[in-house]
């Protein structure tokens, strides 16, 4: 039997390891560390490609 656990924004009760909310669809926070981890490392990504794109545009930028 899997755990329930309560979702955060409609209150129902849904699986502990599913990823979305089956009743509203919104991403459950208790699922699995590795989830939240391979989120964080594309943000950092798109946020270094942002980084290098500022660095560019500042150095290449028609004055
Ligand atoms: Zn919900």
């Amino acid at each position: 039997m899997a755990d329930q656990v309560k979702c955060l924004y409609c209150g129902k009760k849904i699986p502990a390891d599913s990823a979305h909310c089956p009743e509203c669809g919104a991403v459950s926070h208790f699922q699995e560390r590795g989830y939240r981890a391979g989120v964080r490392r594309k943000f950092i990504f798109w946020f270094v490609l942002l980084v290098i794109f500022c660095a560019i545009m500042i150095v290449w930028f028609p004055r």
